[in-house]
């Protein structure tokens, strides 16, 4: 298997999770453009926006509600960009949707600072 985040999935490959339950996973983007970039991903192999059932599409705006809520709270972000790619715009073919905090005054922060404020 080749898919990066289902090697997140079954644990071959470490994340900072934030949030797990049946059926999604969400943990702090590798690369982030922003502090508190969270992707939140099914945890079965869907493509994109296109092929993923309706269901579980649900499942994961709502976990992004709540989400997107406590990273911006914890971090204190003033407002988020929700971001979904596909295609060539998306580099890992395996469905995510991004939650990008935007700040008015960006602080410097190592991504572990980061995900110790959120899951303390
Ligand atoms: P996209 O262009 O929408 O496919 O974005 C893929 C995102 O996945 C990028 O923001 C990467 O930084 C992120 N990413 C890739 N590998 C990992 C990883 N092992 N852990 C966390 N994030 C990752």
């Amino acid at each position: 298997m080749e898919c990066v985040f289902c090697k997140i999935v079954n644990g071959e490959i470490p994340c900072k999770k934030i949030y797990e339950d049946d059926n999604v996973l969400v943990f702090l983007d590798i690369n982030p453009y922003s502090l508190g970039h969270t992707l939140i991903i099914p945890k079965k192999h869907v493509l994109d926006f296109e092929t993923i059932d309706e269901e579980l599409l649900m499942n994961i705006l709502k976990v992004a509600k709540n989400i997107s809520k406590l990273v911006c709270d914890k971090l204190g972000a003033d407002g988020y960009k929700l971001i979904q790619n596909n295609g060539l715009a998306q580099e890992v073919k395996h469905f995510h949707l991004h939650i990008i905090p935007v700040y008015n005054d960006e602080k410097k922060m190592s991504i572990d600072e980061v995900y110790k404020k959120i899951t303390e």
